[in-house]
């Protein structure tokens, strides 16, 4: 295959089959969402060029599996003209995945998929030195996982107590942490055992509980794969508004840093979270 189709091939997500001639189609979403019009008309699609059925990935995409390496160009201008794009490969900022958030989820302290779009628009498919994955979670249960990816982020609230404590035991009830007590109508909170989930500050019927910081933590450095890391807490509370500016900064100091192929968790095991962390703030 030409040089100029493999690398038309890896930015557009498209995925060699182990059959000869065919390939996977890889269309990305922005935190999981398409409209019924776009599911409909993806299914037709794999009707048309595919064996027709689709496949959702691990990083929110779809995929059509089976079509023939004639047709990649046909089936490209299809995928756009539904206002789709496709789904991004190798030494770039792949598509980020996202949690319900707050449009949906009860639990939620950030607005992930918002924070997706913004991504979507102006860092997916960047060029980078190695893969950068992304991931948003909007509390730390962190079903989007971002805990194993490049760059993760999770919503927070750390809690403070303030007068106005009527003895309910809401908070104590509703923390599964076990990181606040009640004694004498004043709350406690162990900072120790406090996961910055802010359920206690909601179930406060007398605001005695306040958010006294509110924002996301910042994970980088996790993978998954043959050789999985943790991501590293690099930020413990930095403000919703201003996440996009902390990502852009982390990106810039990966691209200082990195040797071509080094992923940011290879950059900080070769030069130390405070090194890549000092490398952040310049
Ligand atoms: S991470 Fe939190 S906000 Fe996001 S879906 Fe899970 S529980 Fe809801
Ligand atoms: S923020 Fe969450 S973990 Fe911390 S005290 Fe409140 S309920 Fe418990
Ligand atoms: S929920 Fe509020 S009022 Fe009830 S015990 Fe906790 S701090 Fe006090």
């Amino acid at each position: 295959m030409a040089a100029v189709q493999d690398s038309f091939i890896k930015r557009h997500g498209y995925l060699e089959q182990q059959q000869k001639g065919l390939f996977a189609i890889r269309i990305r979403t922005i935190a999981g969402n398409l409209t019924s019009v776009q599911m409909r008309n993806l299914a037709d699609l794999s009707d048309k060029y595919g064996n027709g059925q689709l496949h959702i990935t691990t990083r929110q995409s779809v995929e059509m599996h089976w079509v023939p390496e004639s047709q990649l160009g046909d089936i490209f201008h299809e995928i756009h003209d539904l206002g789709l794009l496709p789904a991004v490969r190798g030494p770039r900022v792949l598509t980020t995945i996202a949690c319900l958030g707050v449009a949906l989820c009860k639990k939620a302290i950030c607005d992930t998929k918002a924070l997706a779009a913004q991504l979507d628009a102006s860092m997916v498919g960047r060029e980078q030195p190695g893969k950068t994955k992304i991931a948003l979670s909007g509390c730390p249960n962190s079903c989007a996982k971002p805990q194993i990816n490049d760059i993760g982020l999770h919503g927070v609230i750390v809690p403070s107590a303030v007068d106005g404590c009527v003895g309910c035991n809401n908070c104590v009830n509703i923390c599964k942490a076990k990181a606040i007590t009640v004694c004498d109508r004043v709350p406690y909170i162990l900072v120790e055992k406090c996961i910055s989930c802010g359920l206690c500050v909601r179930s406060c019927p007398k605001q005695a509980l306040i958010g006294q910081n509110q924002g996301y933590t910042v994970f980088i450095g996790g993978k998954i794969g043959n050789k999985p890391m943790l991501g590293n807490k690099v930020f413990t509370v930095i403000p919703e508004k201003k996440a996009i500016f902390y990502i852009e900064a982390i990106l810039c100091a990966y691209n200082r840093l990195a040797h071509k192929g080094e992923r940011i968790g290879d950059v900080i095991t070769r030069i130390g979270l405070a090194g890549f962390r000092q490398e952040i703030e310049k």
